[in-house]
């Protein structure tokens, strides 16, 4: 009877090893999924069924075991707790452990990469934007077309600009960078655009058919703020341009502009 009993305790325990058995691998090829070259190393922790019968097995499974029989003294019974996967348990801990931890370091190191990525892209960017900014020309011509008129008397009165001919529509940009000071209606301009440049110099662009840019707005050298017009006292389509030394004195613009290496002519 008792060794009946045994018996049916030893096919138990079998079934529960085998189960385990299989959880661990299970368990272990998700980690080595995960660990990727921890994988064959997690394989060689799982042990063969027949030797996963622990030290800790009682003495009567022993002696099932060898096909002898322990007495029991009457009224106790034994409770067999075999932990059968407590040691795989506690490699797959270690090695999910390690999991985690290579995980970690990888995703550590692909953000630093990430990192030194955006950084070298940043500098070169600013080196790009440098580059450009120091091919770009401080000075332009306001606008293409037929210089027709110089600066001087001219018809009993004094011409005080330049004159550019083109047909209206034509893109009349800023000369130099700068902000402008003044955008809107003037006598005998029509419409006029005023930039008034770094050493305080200022530009006068007039006659123009469209203004482009608001007052107060910072322009770059090149950067169309109006086009060519008719408006105020002209005498058919063509840009009016004026440069003011100092902000006041109205000076040949030629000369300014050959200065800056921009020809009229
Ligand atoms: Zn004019």
């Amino acid at each position: 009877m008792a060794r009946h009993r045994a018996k049916g305790q030893l096919v138990d325990v079998l079934a529960r090893v085998d189960l385990d058995r299989k959880k661990a691998v299970a368990a272990v090829v998700a980690a080595g999924a995960l660990a990727g070259a921890g994988f064959a190393q997690a394989m060689a922790t799982v042990t063969p069924v027949d030797r996963i019968v622990p030290v800790a097995a009682t003495k009567d499974l022993a002696a099932v075991m060898t096909g002898q029989q322990q007495q029991q003294p009457a009224g106790i019974r034994t409770i067999h707790s075999v932990d059968t996967g407590g040691e795989t348990r506690k490699l797959l801990q270690a090695e999910q452990i390690q999991v985690q931890f290579t995980v970690r370091e990888a995703l550590k190191s692909a953000e630093g990469a990430y990192v030194k990525r955006q950084e070298a892209e940043k500098a070169e960017q600013a080196r790009v934007k440098a580059e450009e900014e120091a091919k770009r020309p401080q000075c332009v011509r306001p606008a293409q077309g037929t210089f027709t008129s110089g600066f001087g008397a001219r018809w009993g009165t004094s011409h005080m600009g330049v004159d550019i001919a083109n047909a209206i529509g034509t893109p009349i940009v800023a000369a130099m960078d700068g902000t402008v000071v003044e955008a809107g209606p003037a006598s005998g301009f029509g419409l006029w655009v005023r930039i008034q440049h770094e050493d305080g110099t200022i530009t006068v662009y007039g006659h123009m058919n469209t203004i482009d840019v608001p007052q107060g707005a910072k322009v770059k050298a090149g950067q169309q703020i109006a086009t060519i017009g008719n408006r105020g006292q002209s005498t058919g389509p063509h840009l009016h341009f004026e440069v003011w030394a100092g902000g006041s004195e109205k000076i040949n613009p030629v000369g300014w502009l050959a200065a800056r290496g921009v020809s009229l002519q």
